[in-house]
């Protein structure tokens, strides 16, 4: 976890949605991605596919 500041509804829903609804520590984009060992280009295809199915964290 970077500290990173200011993260966006992005980073902050797929937080949400892929580790914890609850969760306190929130990860940007690079660091989520390097967490879960995907690259960026496929969680921002994930974000695509929840919006498309109405999530609300998005
Ligand atoms: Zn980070």
């Amino acid at each position: 976890m970077c500290g990173k500041e200011n993260l966006s509804r992005r980073e902050t829903g797929l937080t949400k949605k892929l580790l914890d609804k609850d969760a306190k520590r929130l990860y940007c984009l690079d660091c989520l991605a390097q967490y879960l060992e995907v690259d960026t280009e496929s969680l921002l295809e994930k974000v695509e596919e929840f919006r498309a199915q109405g999530c609300m964290l998005f």
